[in-house]
Formats: C-alpha cells, structure tokens, sequence
C-alpha cells in the first residue's frame, strides 16, 4: 500500500509547490521506489479546460483525454509517469459528483454536508489506485488560510487519521522574505503560515523554504523550534538557473532524506542521480546558441505555453545548444509586414491557440517561414494556419479560412480548409459533436494514432511510422483538399489511421517545415527530448550555420 506525501503551501502563492513536488517524486524514483503525483485545486471550476490561458497558464492533457492543470506537465516531465485524469481534480469536480450524487438519491435522505460529503469524496479521489505506487504525493493548490481550499485540508488530516500510523507525511512550502536594510532572512511569515496549518490539525513532517539568500545554520534552528519541525527536515530551496537542477540541489539540502527520515525508512536506499547529472551537463555545457521566435497570442504569461517553452528548451540539451525563445505576439501583424519582427531568427515556432484573434499574423509567420526556407514547427492552430497559407498563396483558393473563425454566411467564396470536425473514431467506437455542444471535455482530446509516411520528414524524425500523440481540439484540416495541396508540394505526410483526419503536413522543398495536429510538447522530458523537437532545433542549428 502507498505511503503518501501531502505538499502544502503558505506564506505567498506561486512560491512553486509544483516543481517541488515533481522534484521529490523524481528523487523517491532515484532510490528505486515507485511514485503517482496528484494535483487537487480549490478553484470551482470543474477542470481547468475552459479557464483563459492568460488566467490559469496552459491546459495540460493527459492521454486518457483530461484537461488538467499545468503541474501535472511537471510531474511528467520530472518523473516519466503518464499522468492520467484520475491525478488532477477540484472543488468544482468535486462538488458536482456529490451533487449528482445527491440528485441520484444514494446519499438515502441524509443531509448533504462539508464534512462528511464532501471530504469522503475528497479522500476517494485520493485513495484511487493506492495499491500500484510506493509513494502518493498529492498537492493542494493554493495556500494555506484561503477559504475554498478548506475542505481538502480538512480531508487530507482526517486521511492521515485514517490510515496507519506513519504512512502519510505532510510537506510545507513557505517563503523566507529578505529585508534588506536590516539584512535578514525574516522567519515569521513561516511560523504565521504553520501555525495556521496546525490550527486545522495538520503539523509539517518536512519544511521547504523558499529563500533568494543563504539560510544561516542559527535560522534553521530557530525555525525548527517555532514550527515544531526537526532542524534537518528544514530544507532550503534557492533560486535555480534552470528548473531541472531541481533535483540535485534538492538532494543537496537534504530533502529525500528527510522524507524517508520522516517515514523511518531506514536504512534508505542509495540514489542513483545520473540522469539528472546528464541532464544538468546538458544544461550547463552547451556549443552554441540558437534563436527560436514563439509567435503566439497569449505571450504575455509564459505559463500559456509552458510545454512548449518547455519542449524547445529539451530540444536545445539534445543538440547540446542554448535556446533563446522570444516570445513574439502574432496580433502585432495581423494588418502589417511580419518580416521586420521575424527577421534574424533561426526558427519559428507557431503553437496553439483559440480564436481568431492573432491568426492573420500566424499565417504570415507560416508565409515567411516558407518563403524564406527558416525551420518551421506549426502546433495544432499553427498546422492550421499553415495548411491555408499552403491553400491562399500557394494553391490558388484565395478564400481559405477555417470555419472557427471565417463564418460561411458572410462570405461567398469561403474555403473551409480546416472545419468543424463532429464525427471521429476513437478506439473502436464513433464520437459525435453537435454546434451547440457545452464547451468543455467535448475536444477531440487525448492520445490518438497516427501512420507517417516512410521517408517523410517526420517519420525520419520520430524514426518511426506508427506514432501516438495527444490531441486538444475541434477543428481538423479536410481531406477534400489533400489532393490540390500536394499537387504544391505540402505532403499530408501523417495521417489517422482510417486515413480520415490529417495529422501532419510539411513542405517538401523545405529545409524544414512541419505542421501538427497534436501538441508533441506535452510528451516531451528533459531526459528523453520530443524527437520532432530535437529535429527542430537541430534544424535551426543547421539554418543558424548559414546566416
Ligand atoms: N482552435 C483550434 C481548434 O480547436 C486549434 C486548437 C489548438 O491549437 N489546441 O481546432
């Protein structure tokens, strides 16, 4: 049965509780045990699928088709562990299975309350699939102290209750601010957010604090003390160059071993840290540089495009070269020249996104990035705007447009090369949409297959012809239109395996322009980098050579 880990947060929000937390898991992985990360978030919404990525950052999707929070991609990029929709939930998911629940009548007349209701469901959900790990580490989002975030502390003590004594741990996370006229790392911030957490029954096993200057030897102790935490489970977490020192420098500070220490796992298995020792080497010794123009509407939050961001900098440690993303905002050129903003680049990114907003500048960034043979990678809504670039310049149907934005009414002559796509198949049964279908989990979501076309560029990327990727929408590029692209030379070189859905296009005198219906980011690590991400960036290595 799993031993579980609850992480909290206090102080301030963002003090990164998920990055810990992916960190911790990969540590626990390099002694040999067995992890499942968790996310369980207060917010009502049901899951972050419909929440604005300038709000919430991205929606990462797992492969079994959920639209989770964005540190479900830390726990996967830190641990290899498919993450899966039982690992992300909130208030909202919550409240609306007590609700049917209710609706359904298996509550037998009772009263329906926070305690019990709503925290047993909170500990199901916690409980699930408890048998297959060594280790559960689960964090609560938000901070101590916020009022929706009541229940799952509520829940989680009464878990730890619950189960044997000694089987479940909780790790707080809290901020040593500086001042910087006296010069010192004030310690009452921690002692508030602790004290908080133990008005509610919960006592930290383990304390991350978060602090931008060396904690002295006397503060450990001192916080201790007042937190009622043995000094060695006091652990410090500096800023970092690169999140993927993560690991080693929380090796460094002792962090696994206080939480075996806590569980009194002893003696405790050696870690083997080489792959983060390769990972770090990656980092920190690199021959050359390279410049990558993400060009994007949500580019005011990098979080919006966190895999993304993430995936290129993967692509960079397997070519061992620097990556240096600009973040370029397409809607600064929907009416105007691109090329003075996209000039001097190595590479064009053009990830996904929603809305028509910015997607006249998306596909002058496609027109440039063909025109000018600069590497190339269109994600999803980039495939998209790619395909009728291909189809308005290239193959002489000037009305191109995708019915998400282009609406048939107002125009005569419009093209829809990319539609509304309402039937597909998924496994061995057929999905159907409607227009009017409620907005969330109703994408084309999730892992799908895909054939590639032997010799394509693709396929000598991923070295393969058969690929599973993972989907996040709802319109497709349509086939009626195959045949006159690839009379221009844009290949539909990936394709569903009932050969209904295009997958990926590129140019074929292209030094290398690639287009996917998929988002290859969410699956890509720092230890195993996406192939079609290594292959772009090896392919603005090359461009870089040339100018
Ligand atoms: N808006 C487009 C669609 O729904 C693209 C989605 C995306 O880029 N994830 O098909």
């Amino acid at each position: 049965m799993a031993r579980f880990i609850f992480i909290t947060g206090g102080v301030v929000s963002s003090l990164g509780k998920g990055l810990a937390s992916a960190a911790l898991g990969s540590l626990l992985q390099a002694r040999g045990f067995s992890v499942r990360l968790r996310k369980l978030d207060p917010y009502l919404n049901v899951d972050p699928g419909t929440m604005s990525p300038f709000e919430h950052g991205e929606v990462f999707v797992t492969d079994d088709g959920a639209e989770t929070d964005l540190d479900l991609g830390h726990y996967e990029r830190f641990t290899g562990v498919a993450a899966r929709n039982t690992d992300s939930v909130s208030s909202g998911r919550i409240y609306s299975t007590v609700l049917e629940k209710e609706r359904r009548g298996d509550y037998l007349g009772k009263t329906i309350q926070v305690i019990p209701h709503v925290t047993n469901e909170i500990k199901d959900f916690i409980s699930i699939g408890e048998d297959e790990v060594d280790f559960m580490l689960c964090e609560i989002g938000g901070t101590v102290g916020d009022i929706e975030a009541l229940p799952f502390f509520e829940a989680i003590r009464q878990f730890s209750q619950d189960k044997p004594r000694g089987q479940c741990i909780f790790m707080h996370l809290t901020l040593l601010p500086y001042l910087a006229a006296s010069g010192e790392l004030k310690t009452k911030p921690t002692q508030h957010s602790v004290k908080e957490l133990r008005s509610i029954g919960i006592s930290p096993d383990v304390l991350v604090c978060r602090s931008e200057h060396p904690i002295p030897e006397k503060e450990r102790e001192k916080i201790g003390l007042f937190c009622n935490v043995r000094k060695e489970a006091v652990i410090a977490a500096y800023d970092l160059k690169s999140i993927y020192e993560a690991p080693l420098a929380y090796h460094a500070q002792g962090l696994d071993q206080a939480v075996l220490d806590a569980f009194n796992i002893s003696p405790a298995p050696k870690p083997d840290l080489s792959v983060w020792e390769d990972v770090a080497d990656r980092i920190h010794n690199t021959d050359g540089e390279v410049n990558i123009a993400i060009v994007g509407k949500y580019v005011q939050l990098e979080d919006a495009y966190k895999s993304i961001k993430e995936a290129v900098t993967h692509g960079g440690m397997a070519n061992r070269v620097k990556v240096n993303v600009k973040w370029v905002d397409a809607e600064t050129f929907d009416s105007k020249d691109a090329a003075p903003s996209l000039a001097g680049f190595h590479a064009i990114l053009v990830p996904g996104g929603f809305g028509e907003r910015g997607t006249e500048g998306k596909i002058k960034a496609a027109q440039f990035a063909r025109e000018k043979k600069i590497p190339y990678l269109g994600i999803c809504l980039g495939m998209q705007m790619a395909v009728i670039e291909a189809a308005r310049n290239v193959a002489g149907l000037t009305a191109a447009g995708s019915e998400e934005f282009d609406h048939e009414a107002g125009k005569k002559r419009f093209e829809p090369v990319v539609y509304h796509l309402k039937e597909w198949v998924q496994g061995n049964h057929t999905v159907r949409r409607k227009a009017g279908d409620d907005k969330g989990g109703t994408m084309r979501l999730g892992a799908y297959d895909a054939i590639l076309t032997e010799g394509s560029r693709a396929a000598q990327a991923y070295g393969a012809t058969a690929i599973e990727e993972r989907h996040r929408h709802r319109y497709e590029v349509d086939t009626k239109y195959r045949d006159q692209l690839e009379k221009f030379g844009l290949m539909f070189s990936g394709m569903s395996p009932d050969g209904r859905l295009p997958e990926i296009v590129e140019w074929k005198d292209h030094p290398w322009f690639v287009g996917v219906q998929f988002h290859p980011e969410l699956k890509s690590k720092p230890f195993a980098p996406h192939p079609l991400f290594a292959d772009f960036v090896r392919a603005a290595m090359e461009n870089s050579r040339l100018v």
